[in-house]
């Protein structure tokens, strides 16, 4: 059957529910997607006997009445997430072969509503990183090219393969983790919808560390509602995630009403950064100029630590991650070198098990809580983290949303910003500051530059309400009226 890989996940239930597909039908189009798509290398795992499997437990379920709301819809999942009997290595060398013998909660909540996973997606080693370049298991290829251009462009990241699955047409829908952006980022490198919730919305269980107090589970998929749909299904109250929030989950998508009229949106000024590309500016420009249009009420409101946001945000990662990574130590999980004594296994292990920009993390996280630097770096990050929080409750206090660009460039091509980590940290500039307040964050597509690529804008929300970012997200969709498509997924079509 044809066409199947061009529905939204929205589209796709209705034909089930409607009969006119079967599950079966549309996860063999997309296994056929991915077959197509190899070449992306977004997935680490494939795992088609699941989801055939899946599929066909969804088709029976639905004929008993008893679908869910993701019932029989094939998507991929990040490999950050612990899936049962599934090998599960956070793109790391030093977890090859490790098959976890639990769910996490979110993919557990997803195929309670009857998801089918196609596999397991590529990212940054341990979701260290902002292009998919950090993976031991090789780089994702974004579907997206430079007009008239053959290079080869990062997806961005971490969340890579999970984003190109989603933009190749390969999955309907995929989780990422979003740690400093590394949902929103990928979504709008690779021209599709991706939102990071309030910190504690999406359970942290089974999913593997990098930044405990910054990680937070959240979705992809190519339109807002199928964000919506996607959201309800992998959040919720878990008592086994210590940061877990005990608070209902709304319908999201039942709060996509389309009115934005009366709704203050909030533009920040600093985040007018020099050297910002004009494409990208324009595109922020049009998107103000949109919500106006849709009756919204533009206030311009200050965020004055941002600047801060960055050298924070990267103590404060590094300084968790170095505490959450040091349990791979050749002795509970996957790799081992053996050595001489003990701390040589140790050693050998993870000299060998890690790669580069992991370590770089891990040396600069146990030098931040050092002794003697410990106040001067862990505890002042700690501190200036509280006032960007701060900066965003009193900037709530005049708007209910914020808009800004996504991230400061388009796609870059593979190995670029490679030779500099500063620069490649830049990436998260616009990303960064909500995930350390904790707030909820949606990256749209929103329009194309002057080479064709992608870019998308962001909307920032108050703590829980994602329903209010969702609904001002999909205003901008709805006037953005993006349709345009990566050639390989176009070709996949055809
Ligand atoms: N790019 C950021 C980093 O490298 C964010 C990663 C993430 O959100 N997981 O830390």
């Amino acid at each position: 059957m044809t066409g199947l890989t061009e529905l939204t996940i929205k589209q796709a239930l209705d034909g089930l529910e409607r009969g006119e597909f079967t599950s079966v039908e549309l996860t063999e189009a997309h296994l056929s997607a991915m077959q197509a798509a190899k070449n992306l290398n977004a997935f680490v795992t494939e795992t088609p006997d699941q989801a055939r499997e899946q599929a066909k437990a969804s088709d029976a379920r639905r004929q008993k009445g008893e679908a869910g709301f993701l019932d029989g819809i094939p998507v991929a999942i990040k490999d950050l997430f612990c899936t049962e009997n599934v090998q599960t290595t956070a793109s790391s060398k030093i977890l090859e072969g490790f098959k976890p013998q639990y769910e996490s909660t979110v993919t557990h909540n997803m195929f309670d509503q009857g998801a089918v996973m196609l596999g397991k997606t590529n990212l940054d080693e341990f979701a260290m990183g902002s292009s998919n370049m950090t993976s031991a298991f090789g780089n994702v290829l974004n579907p997206w090219k430079r007009k008239g251009d053959t290079t080869d462009l990062v997806p961005g990241g971490s969340s890579g393969g999970s984003a190109a699955a989603v933009a190749a047409r390969v999955a309907m829908g995929a989780t990422g983790t979003d740690t400093g952006g590394s949902i929103r980022q990928p979504a709008s490198f690779c021209g599709i919808a991706g939102i990071k919730p309030t910190y504690g919305r999406c359970s942290r269980w089974g999913v593997i560390a990098f930044a405990s107090s910054l990680d937070q589970p959240g979705s992809f998929a190519r339109t807002v509602e199928d964000n919506a749909v996607m959201l309800r299904a992998m959040a919720g109250y878990d008592p086994k995630d210590s940061t877990s929030v005990n608070r209902p989950v709304p319908d999201y998508a039942a709060a996509l009403t389309g009115d934005i009229r009366g709704l203050k949106i909030g533009i920040p000024k600093e985040y007018r950064v020099d050297g910002m590309p004009k494409d990208i500016e324009d595109l922020w420009q049009q998107g103000i100029d949109w919500a106006k249009e849709a009756g919204a009420e533009i206030v311009e409101v200050s965020l004055p630590h941002t600047q801060y946001a960055l050298p924070t945000y990267y103590i404060i990662a590094p300084a968790e991650c170095s505490s959450n990574l040091a349990r791979y130590d050749g002795v509970r999980y996957g790799l081992r070198v053996e050595g001489e004594t003990l701390d040589d296994m140790y050693e050998k292990t993870r000299a060998e098990g890690f790669g580069d920009e992991v370590k770089r993390r891990i040396m600069i996280g146990t030098y931040v809580l050092s002794a003697g630097y410990y106040d001067a770096y862990y505890n002042k990050a700690r501190k200036i983290r509280k006032k960007i929080w701060q900066d965003f409750v009193d900037a709530y206090q005049k708007c209910d949303v914020l808009l800004t660009p996504t991230a400061p460039s388009a796609a870059f091509g593979i190995g670029e910003n490679m030779d500099d980590p500063v620069k490649m940290y830049l990436n998260d500039v616009f990303t960064v500051p909500a995930s350390l307040a904790g707030m909820p964050g949606m990256s749209i597509p929103a329009g194309l530059d002057q080479d064709g690529l992608p870019l998308g804008l962001q909307i920032l929300g108050r703590p829980f309400d994602e329903e209010t970012v969702l609904r001002a997200s999909q205003a901008i969709e709805k006037a953005a009226n993006f349709t345009a498509m990566p050639q390989l997924a176009a070709k996949i079509a055809a």
